[in-house]
């Protein structure tokens, strides 16, 4: 095997080398981010009426465009390492089973008992309520990675923890409700008859398998409706991009130690958090002139958030209690089909991301989910990891990328986020081994009718 010989397969940074601040990608845009509206009165949202639903300091987080690092306490630093640094891979194996002249590396972050990069935000914002003194906090979980990351980090800091899990997800991925569980969380299947919000939702569409925008609404109403109680959400808010800047910050130092400059970034986009984290610190560089990256954000074709949705004002949940964020957006009532990257399946896009695309810093493609596992299983064999679901979006690109640059020769860098593991997707791998896995595409009309949902926002 063909290896370059100043740089291992695993580069991994020391303790020291760790980031001691996030860095926040806002500071450098030069076009901000929308603000976030009161849905009644259409303003933008001042910080005294969203601290009923979040953390203070989070909400400090939420609003600041300004301040470019901001300091990781030191709690939250010792608790990172615990499962940080994560290692950034050079992928020699894959390079050479595809026979490309392109230089491929991937940030790993399933290295943790969570299985995902949510750890890395979930641990932040479950410090930020225990300081606040409150009592627990209410979240809703897709495919689950979400809820067991803020389990694991409720249980560290003795908050009490509650988890509307949508309801698919719950179905078929009990070995996650059962890892929450330990960690102490409860955990109810959304839409439920707990809240107002399911009830209506379960009376309008009886038999739903839920959404996350469903389970967004139940679980914003639960916090607010009990004492010492607030939600905490996992992905989508500037926050959580501001605490996922870890995943970034550490491929850049690493990267920078051994002398190299990735030309394409590559991650998954759900709500749009691995993928900002990751590529914040080289995002920075591109908007103060630094330096230039292809960044690449990679959905599912099932939820096409970028590449078919529109930039426009919209609730952020199905129940439509929360704020409305400007984002590309499928419209807030929009369910997709029921597709095994369960952490990709949000209508909306953190609007960060969103304001970075509609500026022509980023682009955006989707993918079917055969094709995806297709490329998960090629990776599993020569790399060893076992991809989530989600991740292997990400890797579909890579691998497309890089095959790419053997047809034309270019020894192109890719930079890929490894979000997590997949050892409770195998459901999923199951249905594709068997051949029964379907790609369902939404028509332009079922889009068209989900469009016609969204709120009208005078700007
Ligand atoms: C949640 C999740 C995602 C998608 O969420 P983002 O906020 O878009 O990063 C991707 N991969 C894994 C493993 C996840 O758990």
């Amino acid at each position: 095997m063909k290896t370059d010989k100043n740089i291992p397969y695993k580069i991994y940074l020391s303790e020291d080398e760790m980031p001691k601040a996030w860095y926040n990608v806002r500071a450098d845009m030069k076009n901000k981010p929308a603000p976030l509206l009161n849905p009644g009165t259409g303003k933008p949202l001042q910080a005294e009426e969203l601290y009923p639903i979040f953390c203070e300091e989070l909400v400090k987080q939420e609003l600041d465009n300004d301040t470019a690092f901001i300091e990781i306490p030191e709690e939250i630093r010792q608790c990172y390492k615990t499962f940080r640094p994560s290692p950034l891979v050079r992928a020699y194996f894959l390079e050479e089973a595809l026979g490309t002249p392109a230089k491929i590396y991937y940030k790993y972050e399933g290295n943790n008992t969570s299985g995902s990069h949510k750890l890395n935000s979930a641990m932040a914002q479950a410090y930020y309520a225990k300081k606040q003194g409150l009592k627990g906090v209410t979240t809703e979980t897709g495919a689950g990675q979400w809820g067991t990351a803020l389990s694991m980090a409720c249980s560290l800091f003795g908050l009490d923890c509650k988890v509307y899990m949508v309801k698919v997800s719950y179905e078929q991925k009990p070995f996650r409700r059962e890892v929450m569980r330990t960690y102490g969380a409860s955990v109810t299947p959304s839409p439920s008859m707990e809240t107002e919000i399911g009830k209506k939702i379960l009376a309008e569409h009886p038999g739903t398998t839920g959404s996350l925008g469903c389970a967004i609404s139940e679980a914003v109403e639960a916090a607010t409706t009990h004492e010492g109680y607030r939600y905490v959400l996992g992905s989508v808010l500037n926050q959580v991009l501001l605490h996922q800047s870890i995943i970034g910050l550490e491929a850049k130092t690493a990267l920078d130690k051994l002398g190299v400059k990735p030309d394409i970034i590559i991650g998954c986009a759900g709500g749009g958090s691995n993928l900002g984290g990751l590529i914040s610190p080289f995002m920075g560089q591109k908007l103060r002139g630094e330096a230039d990256y292809r960044f690449i954000a990679v959905e599912p074709a099932s939820c096409p958030s970028f590449t078919r949705g529109k930039f426009a004002y919209d609730f952020c949940d199905t129940g439509k209690v929360c704020p409305l964020a400007k984002m590309y957006t499928l419209g807030s009532g929009f369910i997709p089909a029921p597709n095994h990257a369960g952490g990709l399946r949000y209508h909306g896009m953190s609007s960060i991301l969103s304001q970075l695309y509609h500026d022509g810093y980023m682009e955006a493609t989707s993918v079917c989910q055969t094709d995806v596992f297709k490329a998960a299983e090629q990776f599993a064999r020569v790399e060893g990891i076992l991809p989530a679901p989600e991740s292997s979006h990400a890797i579909r690109v890579a691998i497309d990328e890089a095959l790419k640059c053997k047809e034309t020769g270019e020894e192109k860098t890719i930079l890929f986020g490894l979000t997590g593991t997949g050892y409770f997707d195998m459901f999923a791998y199951e249905k594709f081994h068997n051949g029964e896995m379907t790609d369902y595409i939404p028509t332009d009309e079922e889009l068209a009718a989900s469009f016609a949902t969204l709120p009208v926002v005078e700007e």
